[in-house]
């Protein structure tokens, strides 16, 4: 049976959705220790066998933000500052973890959340990884949806473009 969750950033903006394959209760809960995510003491959901759709109704207001390695990036609500997920792109696919406590329900994500530290990982075993453990994710409505990938236009470490 799928179990769908529906959640967002907090003024709306940008929406979630979660295919799980499991009850909410069932699934593992990581609490990934990255410099990002302490900040937020963020629990983050990834299941290979779920899916997931981000979804942009004010491109506008998409922030994402990386560091590090830039293997993945940060997705943010420009407007409300919320959190939504970690993202990987690669060959016009996406993978992420979903931020849990960006979703409705997430209350019923009851296993104690897992530290997990991947800072000593090289950066091809790092993307391997999340692409065997991310959650497949549809990116609805991106800015960039269907033509070529230009993440420039909505990243904020990028030399600024005074029209935004
Ligand atoms: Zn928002």
């Amino acid at each position: 049976m799928v179990h769908r969750l529906k959640g967002g950033c907090h003024c709306g903006a940008i929406g979630v959705e979660l295919l799980l394959p499991r009850p909410p209760e069932e699934e593992i809960v990581g609490a990934c220790q990255c410099s990002f995510c302490r900040k937020h003491n963020a629990r983050t959901v990834s299941d290979a066998g779920a899916k997931a759709r981000l979804v942009v109704r004010e491109p506008a207001q998409l922030q994402c933000y990386d560091f590090g390695l830039s293997a993945s990036e940060v997705v943010l609500c420009r407007r409300c500052g919320v959190y939504l997920a970690m993202l990987m792109r690669e060959d016009g696919a996406a993978w992420t973890t979903i931020n849990v406590d960006a979703l409705d329900e997430r209350a019923r994500f009851t296993r104690p959340a897992e530290p997990r530290d991947f800072s000593g990982e090289a950066l091809a075993g790092r993307r391997a990884r999340r692409k065997a453990r991310w959650t497949p994710t549809e990116l609805v409505g991106w800015p960039e949806e269907g033509g070529s990938l230009s993440p420039e236009s909505t990243r904020a470490a990028a030399p600024a473009t005074p029209a935004r």
